[in-house]
């Protein structure tokens, strides 16, 4: 999948990190905004392996959340899937994430981090924190009930970080899964497929205390 650098000789390849337990239009919405301010050639999503900041909670499957990024990025041409962090050994870190893809990618890429407003905020006590604005630019997207310019973001360096407001999608994969194990819809919150491939599974159903989605 790797593609040329252009007539500059770079690439300019947007990394949309997360945990996408399900993807949801929040996230296609943020990186298709963050494609076209910053005339990225790619946006590339990475599935996390196993969220640090997520421990206590059950996460479905990497493998499942792999495909269900994969089909919800399917009909868009600059948007791939990256397995780098569900073949990582251990929990996934952000540094790691963009040292891979450098090294997969090539040095003619240059990477722009995409990233919610309260991920940004949380950003300085990510693991690696002084490295990460030497992998790439930070771009922190608006989120409703998240302020943007928080003061956590104020001491991050300026000409490494782009604040930017882009339509508000007031949706969370927490409320997916919340609505699937209430039984409410999830139209039109996520792409078809998902609403399609959580049935298939058996996703967020209320008795599904472990083993059912990893069979
Ligand atoms: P959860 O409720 O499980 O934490 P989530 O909806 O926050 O799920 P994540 O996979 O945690 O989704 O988020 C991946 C990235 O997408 C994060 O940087 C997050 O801030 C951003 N993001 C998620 N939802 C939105 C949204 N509605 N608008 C803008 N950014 C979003
Ligand atoms: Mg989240």
């Amino acid at each position: 999948l790797n593609r040329p650098p252009n007539a500059n000789g770079r690439y300019r390849l947007g990394v949309m990190g997360g945990t996408f337990d399900p993807i949801h239009h929040g996230h296609l919405v943020a990186a298709s905004e963050v494609g076209a301010r910053f005339g990225l050639d790619e946006v590339v999503f990475v599935p996390t392996g196993i969220p640090w900041q997520k421990k206590g909670r059950r996460v479905s499957g990497a493998e499942d959340r792999y495909l269900m990024t994969v089909i919800a990025t399917a009909s868009n041409p600059d948007f791939t899937v990256s397995r780098v962090d569900i073949q990582r050994p251990g929990e996934t870190y952000t540094v790691d994430t963009l040292k891979d893809l450098r090294e997969v990618r090539g040095d003619h890429v240059d990477l722009f981090f995409i990233t919610g407003a309260d991920a940004l905020a949380q950003i300085l006590t990510w693991r690696g924190a002084d490295e990460l604005f030497d992998l790439a630019h930070f771009v922190g997207v608006s989120r409703p009930g998240v302020e943007l310019h928080s003061p956590a973001v104020k001491h991050l360096p300026k000409d490494k970080i782009t604040l930017m407001e882009v339509p508000a999608m007031a949706i969370s994969s927490t409320a997916c899964r919340t609505r699937v194990s209430q039984g409410l819809p999830i139209w039109y919150l996520v792409p078809d497929g998902i609403v399609q491939y959580i049935n298939k599974r058996g996703l967020y159903a209320p008795e599904d205390n472990s083993d059912a989605a990893d069979q």
